[in-house]
């Protein structure tokens, strides 16, 4: 069996600890948007408060922030999931052709779970 070299192994964990800094910084910054959208999120009141034309676009506005939300609440999920990951052995490995996924991609992509051709298929 052949050995990895160290360098590549020093790399490696050099590599995953970036990735976990990173990640815990998107994590403390998903949190804080998520509280923000969630305090913006109020139930808009039948009453006169609102114009119609005024309180439809209160409606819409709720949408899109409803909409946001649950994006970013998918994605704290998604970059919690990468931290509990990625000092598994087998972060890092296409799930398909078992390849390494490029550090350029586990940047932009933490929990990316195919390299991109196995994810461009
Ligand atoms: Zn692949």
């Amino acid at each position: 069996m052949k050995e990895a070299p160290l360098y590549k192994i020093f790399m490696i964990s050099e590599e995953k600890n970036t990735l976990k800094k990173l990640v815990a910084l998107q994590i403390a910054e998903l949190e804080k948007e998520i509280e923000l959208l969630e305090s913006t999120i109020k139930p808009i009141s039948p009453d006169s408060a609102y114009g119609r034309v005024s309180r439809m676009d209160a409606i819409n506005n709720q949408a899109i922030s409803e909409a946001a939300l649950r994006d970013k609440k998918t994605l704290l999920d998604r970059m919690n999931f990468a931290l509990t990951k990625i000092d598994h052995a087998e972060y890092g490995f296409c799930f398909r052709c078992k390849e390494e996924i490029a550090f350029n991609r586990l940047k932009s992509i933490p929990y990316a779970s195919h390299c991109i051709k196995c994810a461009g298929r």
